[in-house]
């Protein structure tokens, strides 16, 4: 019989959705896709304390917005608690597990009077404990060895006398992550494990489990950590991470999703771009490197402008309405969607976040009282240059962008001044910002009364 090939993401409720927690879903998707498998979606909330339901809303969101769609699910581990201690009890029955009263008191008391390493060494294993409140129930660990294949890592061999009888049922009664998510991943029949390195320590004991009862372990594969500029990992407090602020700030989907493929792996043949479809046409788990991955943000948004840039304008203006719409300025109406859809191609080549677009138009559909300050700091010269531009201006019929250019231009050449200095003074009149979208556009735009008024008010109202 050939093996089904099931993967599974299970994230752990507990905060923000990471770009790590990210970069594992979407790993697990690409190879769910390219082996044609079934992808599933499981909440590990076994950590009452931790856990919150909003988390969990906040990843089923952040998933669909990545487009990163599974096939069944979400599971939720805390629905499975008699599904654990019913192993529980197998391990139990079948002398592989074992009762333990032991406090951690007692436990560590041993270990300093040992003088060896801290841990449990083992002293209920033969006591023949039955199950009683309080007590633990741990697995027993077999003499020699247990191997963990690892597709990033290849072969580790693990010496078990160095892995503690550890606990399944806590002396509540609770199971323990490993034996949880043990008994879940046999359960939805996974066939890959993939997820992040920090689980590898684990992983060997997950691996025990499966020995204990011959049921065939799954592919490992755990991904390598993402650090942050200073190489270290990368962390909830101290960097930004999360999903939903980088959706707030204007990052694209497709875009974060590109980036992030290749936080661990690489196409090769310096491909950088990439595609949904070309990325499952080329992912290839065993060319994951085990080396930690720096998630640099500057990077991040080098792919999104150039996914901004290559998005035709309708689209573009589409995604922009939310961004447009934190604003009270927008009330969203024709007069301002067409002139937001007039000047929204120049303005797509010019920002690398959504949220950069807000700053490129707002100056359309503000009050010129609402401009910011700077733009009355004009020099004299600026002022005398101002007041030129006026009066070429003032007589032209047809205020388009290409007649405005072409005055500006002759201005230029009858007052011999650089046509960018020419331009700043009259930018910063006009959208009270040093730089946007063409000016020329943005004069058209605006409309000839407007502008002229706008240049005007700031000759005369300038300190
Ligand atoms: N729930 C774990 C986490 O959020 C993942 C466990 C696993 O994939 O096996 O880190």
């Amino acid at each position: 019989m050939t093996q089904e090939i099931r993967l599974r993401f299970a994230p752990s409720p507990t905060g923000y959705f990471h770009v790590g927690g990210a970069r594992t879903a979407l790993y697990n998707w690409l190879v769910c896709k390219r082996l044609g498998g079934t992808f599933i979606l499981r909440i590990d909330d076994t950590d009452e304390q931790r856990n919150r339901s909003e988390w969990t809303r906040g990843i089923i969101d952040a998933l669909s917005w990545l487009e990163i769609d599974f096939d069944e699910g979400p599971y939720f581990q805390s629905q499975h608690k008699d599904r654990y201690l019913e192993v529980a009890n197998e391990l139990y029955e079948k002398g592989l597990a074992y009762y333990c009263s032991c406090t951690r008191e007692e436990i560590d008391e041993r270990a300093r009077l040992r003088g060896g390493v801290p841990g449990y060494d083992g002293f209920c294993r033969h006591r023949g404990l039955a199950s009683e409140a309080g007590y633990a129930l741990r697995f027993m660990v077999p003499p020699g060895e247990t191997l963990v294949n690892d597709v990033v890592r290849g072969a580790v061999a693990f010496d078990n006398s160095t892995i503690e009888d550890f606990i399944l049922l806590k002396g509540n009664g609770t199971a323990l992550y490993v034996l949880a998510n043990f008994v879940d991943d046999v359960d939805l029949r996974i066939s890959h494990v993939i997820r992040a390195e920090e689980h590898l320590p684990t992983t060997p004991k997950a691996v025990l489990l499966y020995e204990a009862l011959k049921i065939q372990t799954p592919v490992f594969a755990h991904l390598p950590v993402l650090v942050n500029e200073k190489r270290v990992k990368l962390s909830k407090r101290r960097d930004r991470v999360a999903v939903e602020d980088f959706r707030d700030q204007g990052f694209l989907p497709e875009a974060m999703v590109n980036y992030l493929a290749l936080l661990g792996w690489s196409p090769g043949d310096d491909l950088e771009f990439l595609d949904r479809q070309k990325m499952v046409e080329l992912f290839d788990l065993s060319k994951v490197s085990k080396s930690p991955a720096f998630f640099d943000v500057v990077k991040m948004k080098h792919f999104n402008k150039h996914y901004i840039a290559a998005m035709d304008s309708d689209e573009f203006i589409k995604r922009c309405l939310p961004f447009l719409e934190r604003n009270s300025w927008w009330q969203g109406s024709e007069l301002q969607q067409a002139s937001f859809r007039t000047i929204a191609p120049y303005v797509k080549e010019r920002v690398a976040l959504l949220t950069e677009v807000v700053e490129m138009v707002d100056f359309l559909f503000l009050d010129p009282s609402q401009l910011d300050v700077e733009r009355y700091t004009l020099s004299d010269a600026d002022v005398d240059m101002l007041l030129k531009f006026l009066s070429k201006v003032e007589s032209i019929e047809n205020f388009t962008r290409d007649t405005l250019e072409e005055s500006f231009r002759s201005l230029g050449e009858e007052i011999g001044v650089a046509l960018r200095k020419l331009q700043a003074p009259i930018r910063l009149s006009l959208t009270g910002r040093k730089i946007g979208p063409p000016l020329f556009v943005a004069m058209e735009v605006l409309g000839k009364e407007r502008s002229l008024e706008r240049i005007r008010d700031a000759i005369a109202t300038r300190h």
